[in-house]
């Protein structure tokens, strides 16, 4: 599950990155309410929190953007206003819930798994498969033939990730930067150690295995028979 943060207070974006992360969601941030705009249209979230005051585009222009467009993605915005006007322009420009700062982290853990559980006009990706190999992204669980795998939220955000490209080689800064949120210092083996665990759990005591290494670049996971 990929949540975008678009807020520009780098103390509560960093609190809510980590904390989301720490849940077991993929999160990007966006500081700025240009960068939130891009990221909005061009890159496809599960779900999208957004602050209202921003100092560039603020949090309605890039909701009403995403509507115009279509775009269903649900929607939690953040006011530090206390105002019912604020609340009731929000909802009616399309947004599916509303909190108001300061909040609870746990608040807002819980209004993010609703949004996400909810029904949307397009039915979310819950499971996803590749050979006998299954990730159930609501509950968190991760099956091979059948059989139950416990996985750290780190892993489980890798082997998402390596699923959701499949077939597509990563390399190891990619995956710093979209698992570990941090740029990627070659003289690091947090990457390979991570692949060494995972494959440890999903891939030894079974065949075929999934997770290839292609030296030189990275990582893939590998569709059984497609090369
Ligand atoms: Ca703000």
């Amino acid at each position: 599950m990929k949540i975008l943060i678009v807020e520009d207070e780098a103390k509560i974006s960093e609190y809510l990155r980590q904390g989301l992360s720490e849940a077991g969601f993929m999160v990007d941030l966006a500081r700025n309410g240009l960068d939130g705009h891009h990221k909005a249209m061009t890159e496809s979230f599960d779900l999208i929190i957004l602050d209202v005051m921003l100092p560039d585009i603020d949090g309605w222009r890039i909701l009403q953007s995403l509507r115009d467009a279509g775009t269903t993605v649900p929607v939690l915005f953040l006011t530090a206003r206390d105002s019912v006007d604020d609340r009731v322009k929000g909802l009616e420009l399309g947004a599916d819930d509303y909190l108001v700062k300061p909040f609870a982290f746990a608040e807002l853990l819980a209004r993010v798994r609703t949004l996400l559980r909810r029904g949307q006009s397009a039915p979310l990706e819950t499971t996803l498969t590749v050979a006998d190999l299954e990730l159930d992204l609501m509950r968190r669980r991760v099956k091979r033939s059948g059989r139950k795998i416990t996985l750290t939220a780190k892993e489980f955000a890798l082997l998402e990730l390596l699923i959701r490209h499949r077939d597509e080689v990563l390399p190891r800064s990619l995956i710093a930067s979209q698992v570990w949120d941090m740029n990627f210092d070659s003289d690091s083996n947090v990457i390979d150690v991570a692949i060494r665990r995972l494959r440890a759990k999903i891939d030894d005591d079974y065949e075929p295995k999934l997770i290839q290494t292609v030296r030189g670049m990275g990582y893939m996971l590998e569709t059984p028979g497609s090369g």
